[in-house]
């Protein structure tokens, strides 16, 4: 008997990484997200269709047709004609575990579609995320249970053990996974960089993958990219969290280095600013939220937060300096009413008699809020919240608006991806048998400095047998 490994997505597309790894009967399968495009993609995650919603994700192609994996209940629902159908669960015998490597849609959005009798592990930090995304309605379509992981504990399914251990990325609960078969040991890198806030975390895991012997690397490749060409601008931005280097207007500051460049980053703008400073980040990066709230100290203006925000913050970070944005017309909801027992709400009418007294976050899906507020001297600090790039169709209309209410923009976007230079810096620190580099619109870029180092770049679909 040997290992093998399917791989079922994310080869050449950013995110949607699914792969198999199986000896005999035993098998375990890494990452369950949903390759994210906004500009082509079929999927709205908004519609929810419970009863259908793994028949659609399978005839969308947007979850793969693996055998043993999808409840015979869910693969049964009454509109499943017109779709040749993977074997259910209950038609196989396999023991399976899902393994989510951290919480971003790319990673995880399709992991509520895994048959309710197979385990879905993530790490505690990811599973308290979950369930507080759930609270504010960020979860998944359909309900299930996750079990959590300890850093550095193994999980056995069968013959095949899973080790977490923790890396850094732009999401708290983030990690590898070590993978050991009875014949192998494959690492899965998960997302990470070596420019965030916790370069230790990073560190202590390539002190101890260096001394094992590692046969198989699968690593992101996020930021390989063909060198500058305005060509292919809006393919090579169609990923989660790229930085878009052009499609955007001039800006005062250069583009941020690091994760901990932004407070002061953030301190520097406000300070300059005479009107009301707006922000816009993805606030499952609660630590980001964190330099915000900080950065308002500093300059002493109030930070006022969006209720969903603001429930994450009370939730994960141990700051209560900030107000809840209320929206006059609607009625509160008990999240809302709950939080304003804890925090003091503030209206638009508030912040317009003292703009230049406030840093308010603004998602855009918030963004005609802008037209209520006194936006004089205004400035919008953009950190990697959505729409993150130009080839989401909303980023041309979010720059649209800030142009018409002349509000200045400036992109505080630092990546939650390894530079070019550090994956091929962790390869070579690692040095597997073999590496795989995928999470990648060009892994074909991925080239190890040590020669020795055997890059594989597999086909969809198709069983290795290693
Ligand atoms: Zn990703
Ligand atoms: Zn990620």
């Amino acid at each position: 008997m040997k290992t093998t490994i399917t791989f079922w997505g994310g080869l050449d597309t950013i995110g949607g990484n699914i792969a198999e790894v199986k000896y005999g009967n035993d098998r375990i399968i890494f990452d369950f997200g949903l390759v994210y495009n906004p500009a082509s993609s079929m999927l709205d995650t908004t519609v929810k269709r419970k009863h259908t919603h793994v028949l659609d994700l399978l005839k969308l192609h947007a979850i793969p047709a693996i055998d043993g994996i999808y409840s015979e209940k869910d693969l049964s629902a009454a509109h499943s004609f017109a779709m040749e159908k993977p074997l259910a669960q209950e038609q196989t015998d396999y023991q399976t575990g899902v393994f989510i490597s951290h919480l971003h849609l790319d990673h995880m959005g399709a992991m509520d579609t895994i048959a309710p009798a197979i385990p879905v592990y993530m790490t505690e930090a990811s599973r308290q995320l979950f369930r507080a995304l759930e609270q504010i309605d960020e979860g998944l379509t359909l309900d299930r249970a996750y079990e959590s992981l300890a850093y550095h504990e193994k999980i056995t399914i069968g013959q095949i053990t899973v080790t977490p251990y923790q890396v850094d990325h732009d999401v708290i609960g983030a990690t590898s996974f070590l993978i050991e078969t009875p014949d192998e040991t494959i690492l899965y890198s998960g997302d990470i960089r070596m420019h965030g806030a916790h370069q230790e975390y990073m560190d202590a895991w390539l002190d101890i993958m260096k001394e094992k012997e590692i046969s198989m690397l699968l690593i992101e490749g996020t930021s390989f990219r063909p060198e500058e060409s305005g060509l292919i601008l809006t393919e090579k931005q169609a990923d989660l969290h790229s930085v878009p280097e052009a499609g955007k207007p001039q800006q005062k500051i250069p583009r941020l280095q690091s994760e901990t460049d932004i407070e002061q980053v953030a301190v520097t703008l406000m300070k300059e600013s005479h009107g009301l400073a707006l922000f816009n980040v993805y606030h499952r990066n609660v630590e980001r939220i964190q330099q915000f709230l900080n950065a308002a100290k500093i300059v002493g203006r109030i930070a006022v937060l969006e209720p969903e925000t603001a429930y994450l913050v009370n939730e994960f970070l141990s700051t209560g300096e900030f107000r809840i944005f209320l929206e006059e017309d609607e009625a509160l909801t008990p999240l809302q009413k709950n939080l304003l027992n804890q925090y003091e709400g503030i209206t638009v009418e508030q912040i317009n008699e003292r703009p230049e007294k406030y840093f308010l976050q603004n998602s855009f899906h918030h963004i005609y809020r802008l037209l209520d507020l006194n936006l004089k001297d205004s400035n919008y600090l953009h950190a990697n919240g959505m729409p993150l790039g130009p080839y989401d169709p909303s980023y041309h209309t979010m720059h649209a608006i800030l142009t018409h209410f002349q509000v200045d923009y400036e992109s505080l976007d630092v990546s939650g991806h390894a530079s070019k230079e550090d994956i091929l810096y962790v390869i070579d620190q690692i040095k597997p048998r073999l590496v795989i580099p995928w999470h990648s619109k060009h892994p074909e870029l991925v080239k190890p400095i040590n020669e020795n180092v055997e890059v594989l770049l597999p086909e969809k679909f198709r069983t290795y047998e290693l």
